[in-house]
């Protein structure tokens, strides 16, 4: 199953994706948690990335289009993977494309999730996740057990530095610009398929599940 999850920031991609990688057992590829990941390293890409993402801009495409060239390059993306956040422009999109073709392999569904923009930023403002293990939580809509203690490991939670109302305005605007015109993209390519994400998260797997099964 190779699965592109798409949707606006704060749509409840990352938090499908560790549903949907478990039940299909595939990798989870997400450019956001990579870069992430490089800031944290304090690598040459992570200092390069994290100007970008703290202004809410996209990296540059020939450095996001690197970084998964070499990820979906790797052994245990042959059966499958789910990519979460790549593409965001039609030259990412293109990219992915060629990257594919020279793997000998293609897309089988892009699953985008919709949201309205008000309940996405108060998602974004919410969104905690976990030091440790990486889990998301959400304060008003999914919170842990105990406040600010990780479910699943223990681990103390954080906020994105970009989940703020100024830089989440930026990264609405980015999506509109750059990522939205990726719909057509992939209706004319037979594979897309639009959720509504405003139902509960449980609501909305069930219906990823669905139609990937399907
Ligand atoms: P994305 O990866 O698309 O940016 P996340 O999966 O990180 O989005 O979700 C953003 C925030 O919204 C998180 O705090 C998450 O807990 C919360 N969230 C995700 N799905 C839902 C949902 N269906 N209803 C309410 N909140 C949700
Ligand atoms: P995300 O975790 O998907 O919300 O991504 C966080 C930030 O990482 C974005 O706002 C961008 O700055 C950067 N980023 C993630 N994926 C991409 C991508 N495909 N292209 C460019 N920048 C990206």
């Amino acid at each position: 199953m190779k699965i592109l999850l798409m949707g606006p920031p704060g749509a409840g991609k990352g938090t499908q994706a560790e549903n949907l990688v478990q039940t299909f057992s595939i990798p989870h590829i997400s450019t956001g948690d990579m870069f992430r990941a490089a800031v944290k390293e304090g690598t040459e890409l992570g200092k390069q990335a994290k100007a970008c993402m703290d202004s809410g801009k996209l990296v540059p495409d020939e450095v996001t289009i690197g970084i998964v060239r070499e990820r979906l390059s790797k052994d245990d993306c042959k059966d499958g993977f789910l990519l979460d956040g790549f593409p965001r422009t039609v030259p990412q999109a293109e990219a992915l494309d060629k990257i594919l073709a020279d793997l000998d392999t293609k897309l089988d569904k892009v699953l985008n999730i919709e949201v309205p923009n008000e309940d996405l930023i108060a998602r974004a403002i919410g969104r905690r996740i976990c030091k440790s293990c990486g889990a998301t939580y959400n304060i008003k809509f999914n919170p842990t057990k105990v406040e600010n203690v990780c479910d699943n490991c223990g681990g103390e939670l954080y906020q994105r530095n970009d989940d703020n109302e100024e830089t989440m305005a930026n990264r609405l605007a980015v999506y509109e610009d750059q990522t939205k015109p990726l719909i057509d993209y992939y209706k004319r390519a037979g594979i897309y398929v639009a959720i509504d994400g405003r139902r509960a998260i449980d609501e909305v797997t069930k219906n990823l599940v669905e139609i990937l099964k399907g």
